[in-house]
């Protein structure tokens, strides 16, 4: 089907033929056909890369022109500005729409209890879920005016953790704009047309791919695809070392996966001793001015094994990296200068990163209930998805690696031969309605039980399941947020102000009472027993208790007993060692907020910097929410934690705070200038400014300096000096 064909503005064809895209792919034309520019409803349940976003872009466009705002939804931050700088490029058509300006594009990923009003003149808001689900609960007005909506990775609805928050933001969306057309983009699942059915939706179901995608293993010195082998040469003990040096030589890059984060720097470690073989001088210098920049934006000695790697040709990727690595290594990957990432199967959902082959190592991943587990087929085929880069590479290849000619028969039955999984609504767990039952009071949606159970029945649950098994879990979760003073009333259900609140902060109404409970219990109040607290909602994401954790934590706790709200029956085993999760996660962001330096915190804690900062994100927002709470309840501790929901965001001591609060000090030289005296704003201006220039460096002093309201004359031929300084008029 001719681009040219399809009915949408001129200025639109026009963009689209400039990028040189002429031809629909055959799954797109398919769309059309259903009608997904005359506002019908489209689940595409297509491969990555084949092309699922342009029908996103075509029908949000279409619906621009015609006046309409479209809401973009997808599952996670790193996705939102990737999509968010795609849509950017919209800025040049002006769909003469009587606005007279290109298309307009706002991201909504930040702070939960706000409404992001200002969004509003956009045409096109990406958002996360979550962020989708809180501007619903602070009523915030644009979502009323919204004509389209997108959903990227639909088929997370099965996901435990964030599958119901998609799926009753889904359904208040279509309660709320029942006009609405939504787009819903999915992998391939086995019961796509339970979801398309489900939304209402013509199903596009395809396994269509713009560039051809071999499915093999590895076993016996080949990789074995159905009907033909490669013969792979031998060089290095390690098979997949072999497979990526063979890809390698044939022009390709390589994603590994692997079954853990360590497994993943082991990998990356050694193949780079194999790969740097291969480089030339140019990207032998493109990769050192990469390794210099990953030096610069880390820390902890995990920065310097990354660096490594990465002058060898390699990279590891994980949660545990932070963001700056984390791009650096993407980008790195995209400009082909970096030629092999080995990845945590993380890497696997979402982001746009394809590679000539993907190895899978290792198939197996560990469940904390059972141990090592094989990952579902919906997984292996994200994962294989990712072989191919369109228009780059003349094919794509990925090869599962097996022990023995048993294994690999069982790896072309179970994995290349399957099929992807059904996926399953998770909405029925107590745990994942209760929040939802009272934001979908709060939000009046329904007020009363029968409401409850009629809003229930528009989910993707009940299409999925009978609801009558729901009626206990729906009056549990009413009764306990009745006890918690959250709701009130019989017949009519209301949310008291405390329930309002607890639903604009977001969080967990278990969260809520659970530290409300604590104040109530707790003696003597430290910093300490807030952040505990904050550490035991369900809210937050625990670290695991190693083995040697006990004892040590253990002996904390002795120490400080009185500073906790309650301390379990030691004699409880799990309930117990739960607690000691909980504490050993509070010292955590204690040392944080202490100004340890990342590096020890790194390494006596175990985890990556890209944790620490998204432990001390998730604390930060739950501190906010317990500031909050407590000052509604008259409590003293909200001022406690006011200073602690600060210290958490910027990792400093009190003493600190006017200082990191100037944009670009950050703790560390923060901290370099309180210990040289100054201490504050006003100090810093009536300081020498070489002073400051040999504190923090010249360019980030002259920065300072200007942040500040101070005019700066740098003389770049001596680094010492930062000119002289004068008053901004
Ligand atoms: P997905 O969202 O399914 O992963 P994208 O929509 O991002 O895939 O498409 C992958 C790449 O293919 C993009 O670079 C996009 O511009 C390109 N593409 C999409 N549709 C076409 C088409 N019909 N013709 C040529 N290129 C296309």
């Amino acid at each position: 089907m001719e681009i040219r064909s399809l009915d949408i503005p001129e200025e639109v064809l026009q963009f689209y033929l400039d990028s040189g895209i002429e031809k629909l792919y055959p799954p797109q034309a398919e769309a059309i056909e259903k009608g997904l520019l005359d506002g019908k409803n489209i689940l595409a349940a297509i491969p990555t890369a084949s092309g699922k976003t342009l029908l996103a872009e075509l029908a949000m466009l279409k619906s621009i022109s015609k006046g309409g705002k479209a809401l973009y939804i997808v599952p996670l931050r790193a996705l939102a500005s990737e999509k968010f700088d795609r849509f950017r490029e919209f800025s040049s058509i002006d769909l003469k729409n009587g606005k007279d300006r290109g298309v307009r594009v706002g991201i909504s990923t930040g702070d939960f209890e706000s409404r992001d009003e200002w969004l509003g003149s956009n045409d096109i808001i990406v958002a996360t879920s979550e962020k989708t689900d809180s501007l619903l609960r602070n009523g915030t007005a644009w979502m009323e005016e919204i004509t389209t909506i997108v959903v990227d990775e639909v088929h997370l609805l099965d996901s435990a953790n964030r599958g119901p928050t998609l799926e009753v933001t889904l359904t208040k969306l279509m309660k709320l704009n029942p006009e609405c057309q939504i787009i819903a983009l999915s992998a391939t699942i086995g019961n796509a047309y339970e979801v398309a059915d489900w939304l209402g939706a013509g199903l596009v179901r395809s396994e269509w791919r713009p560039t051809d995608l071999r499915e093999g293993v590895y076993y016996g010195g080949n990789i074995n695809f159905r009907g033909s082998q490669k013969l792979i040469a031998a060089s290095s003990k390690d098979d997949a070392i072999n497979i990526i040096l063979d890809t390698l030589e044939d022009g390709g890059q390589c994603l590994v996966f692997e079954s853990s984060r360590r497994n993943s720097v082991g990998f990356a470690r050694r193949a780079g001793a194999k790969v740097s073989q291969l480089l030339d001088r140019p990207t032998r210098d493109a990769l050192d001015s990469i390794v210099e920049q990953v030096l610069e934006n880390g820390e902890t000695e995990a920065s310097k094994v990354l660096a490594q790697c990465i002058r060898n040709g390699t990279a590891f990727h994980h949660a545990g990296l932070n963001s700056a690595h984390r791009r650096l290594v993407e980008d790195g990957f995209r400009e082909n200068k970096i030629k092999v990432i080995c990845s945590t199967p993380t890497l696997a959902a979402g982001l746009n990163l394809p590679a000539r082959r993907v190895i899978i190592r290792s198939y197996k991943r560990f469940d904390s209930n059972f141990g090592m587990q094989p990952i579902p087929v919906l997984e292996y085929k994200q994962m294989a998805g990712r072989a191919g880069r369109p228009h780059l590479d003349p094919y794509g290849e990925s090869v599962l690696v097996a022990k023995s000619y048993g294994e690999m028969q069982q790896l072309f039955d179970n994995y290349i031969d399957a099929d992807a999984e059904d996926i399953w609504s998770k909405l029925g767990a107590e745990n994942a309605l209760r929040t939802h039952i009272l934001s979908t009071i709060v939000n009046g949606f329904a007020n009363a039980r029968d409401g409850l159970m009629e809003f229930i029945e528009a989910t993707f649950f009940a299409h999925q399941n009978d609801t009558w098994g729901l009626m206990e879990v729906v009056d549990d979760c009413i009764d306990f947020l009745k006890e918690h003073d959250m709701l009130k009333g019989d017949t009519r259900l209301v949310a008291t102000p405390f329930g309002n609140l607890v639903s604009m902060l977001y969080v967990d109404p278990l969260s809520a009472a659970t530290m409300l409970d604590g104040l109530d219990k707790a003696e003597n109040i430290t910093e300490l027993t807030l952040m505990h607290l904050v550490c035991k909602t369900p809210d937050m994401r625990q670290l695991y208790l190693r083995s040697g954790d006990y004892e040590l934590i253990n002996d904390f706790v002795i120490t400080h007993a009185e500073e906790f709200s309650e301390i379990p029956n030691q004699f409880k085993d799990t309930d117990y060692e739960w607690f000691l999760a909980e504490v050993k996660t509070a010292l955590l962001v204690l040392d944080w907020i202490n100004e340890r330096p990342m590096d020890d915190i790194s390494k006596s804690f175990n985890v990556g910097e890209g944790d620490i900062h998204a432990l001390a994100e998730l604390s930060e927002w739950l501190m906010h929410s317990l500031s909050r709470l407590a000052r509604v309840r008259g409590h003293p501790a909200a001022d406690m934690a006011g200073m602690l929901e600060k210290r958490i965001h910027y990792g400093a001591r009190p003493e600190l705070m006017e200082l990191v609060g100037i944009r670009g000090i950050g703790r560390v030289r923060a901290r370099r200038l309180y210990d040289s005296g100054l201490k504050t704003v006003e100090d810093i201006r009536k300081a020498d400014p070489a002073v400051i220039g040999k504190l923090i460096g010249t360019k980030t002093a002259g920065k300072l300096l200007r942040e500040i309201g101070m005019h700066i004359d740098i003389d770049p031929g001596n680094p010492d000096d930062v000119g002289s300084k004068t008053m901004d008029s």
